[in-house]
């Protein structure tokens, strides 16, 4: 930065300009050449920046007095030091002062603002939830969806400036553009300064004389947005994935929040499922349990067929390996279980309860493992 200009020569002012001359200048100057009335113009662009360096110094009494003396290195630490890579502007003096205007033209974290609330800075949009109802069979396998959300979104009539087309935000003449009023008080222990943010543009130190009316100068309108969604197979009840970027867009440039989908899934009336696996019951006949039977089994793939041996008992469970739920975001999956209920025959006719009576007196203790063991166990305890 050796050829840096003068400060006072930058705003077209006196050395003895009074601190409202200054002002003046600086309005006039910062609105001339502000980057949204010039779009792409690079001299345009270090124009600005150049005029806004140039009040920060010049509108400090401290820095104004300091600058007199010691000319540009007595308010920039990185001035004749080798350059700091921008201008010899991200030194010991940030934008604290004047931030707003130059971090909603160059983005935020330049100048290594430490300011908290700044309301210029890029805010990150909202998050969006939203509730999606699922079949069992959606959820396992995954599916296709069509969502319809309810989101905030940079407005397109003004692109997210707030302002009328062919107009732009002016300098608010409260604060001349810094966003801060800067008050001085007599105290016992001198005249202490402090600065509270302008109320006329809210720290903005732009204010919108003619308002888009798309969003009525909110930069963002409520739109419904329909998004084709992928379901990710093997997603459970109550869990959420993510569509990135998808939620309320940003404001002042800042990135847009995320869309958190949170699946509902509607039971089934034949699969349960626990983590990967996957439940159900299948009632079999008695003869059945007791011949052995090739039975079809439902599966999430489909039916598929398995003999049940002979001798089969009710409660018992046969795992059909991998027929169970596709592992979230994973190779593999689970087992599906099938327990066996049997069921007892009702509404016998005559001749039926006939069969099987004939059928009892033909059974004995070999028939009948269980039966046999208990009443020998009874028998032990009551020593019959
Ligand atoms: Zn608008
Ligand atoms: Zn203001």
């Amino acid at each position: 930065m050796p050829d840096k200009r003068d400060y006072y020569e930058v705003l077209g002012v006196s050395k003895n300009a009074s601190e409202d001359e200054i002002k003046k200048a600086y309005r006039r100057l910062a609105k001339q050449y502000h980057p949204d009335l010039n779009p792409n113009d690079k001299t345009a662009e270090a124009k600005f920046k150049e005029i806004g360096e140039a009040y920060e110094v010049l509108s400090d009494p401290q820095k104004r007095s300091r600058y007199d003396q010691f000319g540009h290195a007595g308010v920039d630490p990185s001035y004749g030091a080798g350059g700091s890579g921008f201008g010899g502007f991200s030194g010991g003096f940030g934008f604290e002062d004047l931030g707003d205007i130059f971090e909603s033209f160059f983005g935020s974290g330049f100048g290594g603002s430490t300011r908290t609330r700044n309301p210029n800075a890029p805010i990150k949009g909202a998050d969006i939830r939203f509730s999606m109802p699922l079949d069992f069979m959606e959820a396992v396998k995954g599916a296709k969806k069509t969502i319809t959300i309810s989101r905030l979104q940079t407005c397109s009539s003004c692109r997210g400036t707030g302002t009328a087309e062919g107009t732009s935000p002016e300098t608010c003449p409260e604060c001349g553009g810094s966003g801060q009023i800067k008050m001085s008080q007599r105290t016992p222990f001198g005249v202490v300064q402090s600065t509270r943010a302008c109320s006329r543009c809210g720290g903005k130190g732009t204010i919108i004389t003619h308002p888009c009316r798309t969003c009525s100068g909110k930069g963002r309108v409520r739109v419904n947005k329909t998004l084709e969604v992928s379901v990710p197979a093997g997603i459970d009840d109550g869990q959420s994935f993510v569509l990135r970027g998808e939620g309320d867009h940003g404001l002042n440039n800042g990135p847009p929040g995320d869309c958190v989908v949170t699946v509902n899934v509607r039971p089934d009336p034949i699969f349960q499922r626990d983590g990967f696996d996957i439940w159900c019951e299948i009632p079999l006949t008695y003869a059945q349990a007791a011949l052995g039977d090739d039975i079809v089994v439902p599966t999430i793939d489909g039916k598929v067929s398995y003999h049940v041996p002979e001798g089969t008992q009710p409660g018992v469970v046969f795992r059909l390996r991998n027929k169970g739920v596709p592992y979230i975001n994973g190779r593999g999956r689970g087992d599906q279980y099938v327990r066996v209920l049997l069921e007892v025959p009702r509404n016998l006719t005559n001749k039926q309860k006939e069969a099987l009576r004939n059928f009892d007196s033909l059974m004995s203790d070999k028939n009948y493992e269980k039966r046999k063991s208990f009443f020998d166990k009874i028998k032990n305890a009551m020593g019959i």
